[in-house]
């Protein structure tokens, strides 16, 4: 039998809520396909930083390490929490960025789907929505001002903050082909975002991307400024397909995703290297609504969906996951975050919602 080895790592606020729905589905899966999912759990975030000193501690590594795939749940407290920790150990920093160093995972996939049926769940007009959304957002997640230079200090009695927009092409090229990549696979499309009127990185960046696009002459390319493309995103979603970009613009632009589709909770992730991969929520730990069984677990049931499809190879059962939860959307429930005033939805908390996926799969 095969075996696969995963760490989970929950996470804070509404992490453990909705792992423990993912987790249910994996336990599904596992029941149907005859693969066994190890499954090895490990603190990490703030949590991990209160119980054992570290947000990323060394025992979690070591887990990490060892593992075949890492489902991680989101990470983080409130502001007025946060601040409790020193800066270098708040989860982010101290724990989210250097798991994505240590697996050089420089691709993050975050897609943005809606399906033409549930076209209701997104604040925009029908008309808008069009035949539905599916755009496939690419983030650089290695570079850029997240992982640039930092210096805090005062100057002539001034205090001031200083952070470096780096980007080499090695860190662009891998990318930008593995944007082309997933473009050829798709409508051979590929939106790339960029700010080459202002940011010298953006000039480079299209240089880099000019010279891949070369071996792939049937893609089309549309190079699009990142402050147009967040109004064409509103717009006209339906005119994208695969988008590439930096760090920050991705970031910044995959949560716009999230608005035009509904809600943050329907935005799972992939972060994608040449080695192992690790799978998210593209959210936070929404400390606003954790412990109240009102969280979205879609996100990180989809997350579970991704990692079966790109680490195992499991396309099928990655589909059948896809097709559940939305199968529950379409059977009238939905969750509160989506739940649209003057209409007769049925309102479901998050694991009622995991477990009608569940019934859902075991149906298909
Ligand atoms: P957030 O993404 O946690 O929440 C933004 C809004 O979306 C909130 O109103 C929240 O309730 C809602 N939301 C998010 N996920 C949801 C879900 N699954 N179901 C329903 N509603 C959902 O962003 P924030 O509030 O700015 O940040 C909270 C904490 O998360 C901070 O500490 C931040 O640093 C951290 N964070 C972590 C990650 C990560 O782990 N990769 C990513 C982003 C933010």
């Amino acid at each position: 039998m095969t075996t696969h080895h995963i760490a989970i790592l929950t996470g804070d606020g509404i992490g453990p809520e909705i792992m423990a729905e993912a987790l249910k589905v994996l336990t599904l899966v596992e029941q149907r396909s005859g693969v066994h999912f190890e499954l090895t759990e490990s603190p990490f975030g703030a949590a991990a930083y209160f119980d054992y000193g570290h947000p990323f501690p060394e025992q979690t590594q070591a887990v990490c390490d060892a593992a075949d795939a890492i489902l991680k749940g989101p990470v983080g407290l409130a502001h007025a929490e946060a601040m409790k920790i020193p800066v270098d150990m708040q989860p982010e920093r101290g724990a989210v960025l250097p798991l994505r160093a240590r697996y050089n995972t420089y691709a993050n996939f975050r897609p943005v789907s809606l399906p033409k049926a549930l076209a209701p769940l997104s604040p925009l007009k029908a008309e808008v929505i069009g035949e539905g959304i599916d755009i496939l957002m690419i983030r650089e997640l290695l570079g850029g001002l997240y992982f640039g230079k930092k210096v805090i200090g005062i100057d002539d009695n001034i205090r001031f903050a200083e952070e470096t927009l780096r980007y080499d092409e090695i860190q662009i090229r891998q990318v930008v082909k593995t944007g082309f990549e997933q473009a050829m696979k798709r409508k051979k499309l590929l939106h790339n975002i960029h700010k080459s009127n202002i940011l010298k990185s953006s000039v480079l960046w299209n240089e880099v991307l000019d010279e891949v696009a070369a071996d792939y002459p049937e893609v089309e390319v549309v190079n699009m400024l990142v402050d147009a493309a967040a109004t064409h995103l509103c717009l006209n979603p339906g005119q994208f397909d695969v988008m590439v970009m930096e760090n920050m613009f991705g970031d910044i632009l995959s949560d716009q995703g999230g608005g035009l589709i509904g809600s943050l909770g329907l935005m799972p992730s992939a972060c994608i290297g040449d080695g192992k991969a690790y799978y998210e929520p593209s959210h936070g730990s929404a400390p606003d609504i954790a412990g109240q069984n009102i969280a979205n677990p879609y996100s990180m049931i989809g997350s579970v969906a991704m990692m079966l499809e790109y680490s195992f190879g499991m396309v099928d059962e990655a589909n059948q996951i896809w097709a559940a939860m939305q199968g529950v959307f379409a059977d009238g429930y939905t969750t509160p975050d989506l739940a649209r005033s003057n209409s007769d939805e049925k309102v479901i908390g998050t694991d009622a919602f995991g477990q009608r996926v569940v019934d859902k799969l075991a149906a298909i």
